[in-house]
């Protein structure tokens, strides 16, 4: 048995949170300022911990390994600012490498993830690591579009008419026999 209390674990469950976290860091100040919480605040500490806890747990079941080599030189190496790459109903797109004061972001060299907008999730380290709002589908889609990207661009392209490069229409029928636009094709080097 450790010496901890129970307060002692949430507070310092609430201290690991609370950089991103207003709530955890609000509760964490007062408890510094007056050295107590109301059972309210440390009920509802106890729920906001107890929900992130599903919520990782949620998360976890939906990450899986994947190698990312294929996308991510396609990323890396296409000819155009801010690739994204189309595939599966998803955009894949390169962490960027610092952030806007300069510093080297925590995610650089990460491959993101979207479904339209909506955040899915981040490749990085062998593995997708699923979001908050990622979509039951996605894991697999991710995982059949770093197998082959080009074969799912070209079927991205066939299906939909849309070129998984630029994400415009494709026009001419040559280009939707394809399934990419020619300017992309050169410039993806697909
Ligand atoms: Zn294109």
């Amino acid at each position: 048995m450790d010496n901890l209390s129970n307060e002692d674990v949430v507070i310092d469950k609430l201290e690991e949170m609370m950089t991103w976290n207003t709530f955890a860091r609000s509760l964490v100040n007062q408890h510094l300022a007056k050295g107590r919480l109301s059972p309210n605040q440390w009920a509802a500490a106890e729920r906001m911990i107890a929900k992130m806890a599903a919520n990782k747990v949620a998360r976890d079941a939906k990450s899986v390994d994947v190698n990312v080599g294929k996308i991510n030189d396609l990323l890396v190496h296409a000819k155009v600012k801010r690739p994204v790459f189309r595939a599966e109903g998803l955009k894949f797109s390169l962490a960027p490498i610092t952030l806007k004061n300069g510093q080297p972001a925590a995610n650089a060299g990460a491959v993101y993830v979207k479904a339209g907008d909506e955040y899915q999730g981040k490749i990085s380290g062998g593995k997708f690591h699923a979001g908050r709002d990622c979509l039951d589908d996605t894991p697999q889609a991710v995982v059949r579009a770093a197998q082959d990207p080009r074969g799912v661009a070209v079927q991205y392209g066939r299906d939909t008419g849309i070129c998984a490069c630029c994400g415009r229409t494709l026009t001419d029928p040559v280009s939707i026999e394809m399934g990419i636009g020619p300017i992309c094709a050169e410039k993806w080097g697909l």
